[in-house]
């Protein structure tokens, strides 16, 4: 079959671009890689998503998004993505296992993973201590130390999230001012359980055959090292776009993030980017809601075009 529009990914962006097109009449595949809701089924408490004033939790979210969405005749396509490739008119998305899923416009809704922190000792203990998601290994250290790495709102947020399960959070910032917005700052400042470590990086990541048990500390003006013992280490230290299976032609940044103008299109005609994956300064469930339907409604304008 040939759809009007294969949207890729299933977070808030995916999500409202496929609610988009499909409310206009066009015939839509969702290609899902992972359960719908992406990075927000990794967030425990959603604060800034207006109507919800008393917050709401990422995963009832992420259920709100889907539910809305199964309204509509969409085909939820589950799968990955290996390579988009442009033919006459349309494109033909291959996915690592089952049919090629063909359409005339396609919508990157990839958004982005986790960085690694990159230190000696994160490879040996992955899974064993050193977590990339605070929702989902949090509960494995009620009652026990753990540090957490990073000042933007990701490691701001999860250090408060988890100062309410273990018994001490170390946050290990290499600067002394965040990034993250000054709301969690302030709170984290008011939790007496959690210890801000400024002006430092972590230098090894230790433990031994049960898993880690401590990290080193260095400060970066003095040089002075500290070695903290905690079981756990969440590493929250940016992101990384999901876009390597797009062609060459298809314009990123240096890191991988894809350039898009403010309607949302690419560099190739026909292929729109919303959400986490472009190029952009404002990463939020509310901004990649936006650039969902900004995408959608170029997306459409694009098909009139094509149809016409
Ligand atoms: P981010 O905003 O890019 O912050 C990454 C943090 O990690 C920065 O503080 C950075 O330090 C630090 N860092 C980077 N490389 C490091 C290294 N090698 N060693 C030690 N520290 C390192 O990433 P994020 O917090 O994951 O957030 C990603 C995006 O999602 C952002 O746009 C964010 O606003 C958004 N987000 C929003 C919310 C919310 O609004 N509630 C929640 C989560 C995420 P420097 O500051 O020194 O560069």
């Amino acid at each position: 079959m040939m759809y009007d529009a294969a949207v890729i990914g299933a977070g808030p962006a995916g999500i409202t671009a496929a609610l988009y097109l499909v409310r206009s009449g066009m015939s839509v595949a969702l290609i899902e890689n992972g359960a719908p809701g992406g990075q927000i089924l990794a967030t425990a408490e959603i604060e800034n998503y207006p109507g919800f004033p008393k917050s709401v939790k990422g995963w009832e979210l992420a259920d709100l998004f889907d539910a809305h969405l199964a309204e509509y005749p969409v085909v939820r396509v589950r799968g990955e993505v290996s390579a988009v490739e442009q033919a006459e008119g349309f494109f033909r998305l291959a996915l690592t296992e089952g049919e090629p899923v063909e359409a005339k416009t396609v919508v990157v809704c990839t958004g982005a993973k986790h960085r690694d922190l990159g230190a000696p000792g994160e490879d040996e203990f992955r899974g064993r201590g050193v977590s990339y998601c605070a929702v989902c290994d949090g509960n494995f250290y009620r009652g026990r130390d753990v540090v957490v790495v990073g000042g933007g709102n990701s490691a701001l947020e999860e250090a408060l999230y988890l100062s309410r399960i273990v018994n001490k959070v170390y946050l290990v910032h290499r600067r002394d001012a965040f990034r993250g917005a000054r709301v969690y700052e302030d709170k984290i400042r008011e939790t007496n359980n959690i210890e801000l470590v400024t002006k430092s990086v972590i230098d090894e990541i230790c433990g031994g055959p049960a898993g880690m048990d401590s990290v080193i500390v260095r400060h970066v003006e003095s040089g002075e090292t500290r070695t903290i013992e905690a079981e756990g280490l969440f590493v929250y230290v940016g992101m990384l776009p999901v876009s390597a299976f797009l062609p060459g032609e298809v314009t990123k940044d240096a890191v991988g993030f894809i350039l898009t103008d403010a309607e949302m299109c690419t560099s190739v005609p026909g292929i729109f980017a919303a959400g986490d994956v472009r190029s952009k300064r404002c990463r939020q469930v509310s901004s990649a809601v936006g650039d969902g339907a900004t995408a959608a409604t170029a997306a459409l304008s694009y098909l009139e075009h094509l149809n016409a």
